[in-house]
């Protein structure tokens, strides 16, 4: 046995130098460019990106309306969200925005989890217990939640973002940046031509909310964006259109960077 580990030891020893050969000669001649996430402005910095719903939400009442832990009090599972009049549902607006917001932040170097991984008929949850907490074990630096919004109010459109308020022992700890996030949000959106909710948040697109078991469970900076009214006919044509999502994600993508800096 000593033998044996004696000559893997040489082995090894012997075949060191050619190693370190071969990694300078990889480097030398790679054609990319050398360590991009190195130069990435997010490198380092960790993203939960929060797609509301899911699409098969309607088909698991049971399990949807189960009371789950909502910071104080309990609250539904989840809900199936709403749509727009023509029957696109809110889950795969938020499903197909968000995917492409974790696509561009991991472009700019950031790591990026989603709370969930699929939109589909057969699938439900994750509950809202679950996505408030999703980014405390992994000390991510923002959880951004991702919905639209169902308003039958004549003219009702624009987008809104929620933060939570100063409830100890809550959400007192995360308010404040929660509340810088949100302004980062906003205006991000307002840089890429969405306007401010006209129907609700007070006019000026910053609502502040305590009975969301999302933003309640948070430990890291959390705002939730609605980002406009599916039930707007002007507004779900945005909605239902690539480019009309394309410019929500870049929207969300500047307002998660001016926050982070
Ligand atoms: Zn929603």
């Amino acid at each position: 046995m000593l033998r044996r580990a004696a000559v893997a030891l040489l082995v090894v020893v012997a075949a060191l130098p050619a190693i370190s050969e071969d990694v300078a000669v990889a480097d030398a001649t790679d054609p990319r460019p050398a360590r991009p996430q190195i130069s990435a402005p997010l490198a380092g910095r960790v993203v939960v990106v929060d797609p509301g719903h899911q699409l098969g939400n309607r088909h698991f009442p049971r399990r949807i309306n189960r009371p789950v832990p909502a910071g104080g009090f309990t609250k539904p599972c989840n809900t199936t969200g709403t749509a727009t009049d023509g029957g696109y549902p809110e889950a795969t607006f938020v499903w197909q925005v968000s995917r492409l917001v974790a696509t561009r932040l991991r472009g700019l170097g950031a790591t990026v989890r989603l709370t969930r991984h699929s939109n589909r008929q057969d699938r439900w949850g994750p509950c809202v217990d679950v996505r408030g907490r999703a980014g405390n074990s992994i000390g991510a630096d923002l959880k951004l939640s991702v919905h639209a919004d169902g308003s039958y109010a004549a003219g009702a459109r624009g987008f809104h973002v929620i933060t939570p308020p100063d409830r100890a022992p809550w959400t007192a700890d995360i308010h404040r940046p929660s509340r810088r996030l949100a302004s980062s949000v906003k205006g991000g959106l307002l840089d890429h031509r969405f306007g401010v909710a006209t129907y609700t948040a007070g006019g000026d697109g910053i609502d502040v909310r305590s009975d969301l078991a999302t933003l309640n469970l948070s430990d890291v900076p959390t705002v939730m964006v609605e980002l406009g009214n599916m039930r707007s006919a002007a507004e779900a044509r945005v909605m239902t259109s690539p480019a009309g999502r394309a410019r929500y994600a870049r929207g969300l993508v500047s307002g998660v960077r001016r926050f982070l800096g």
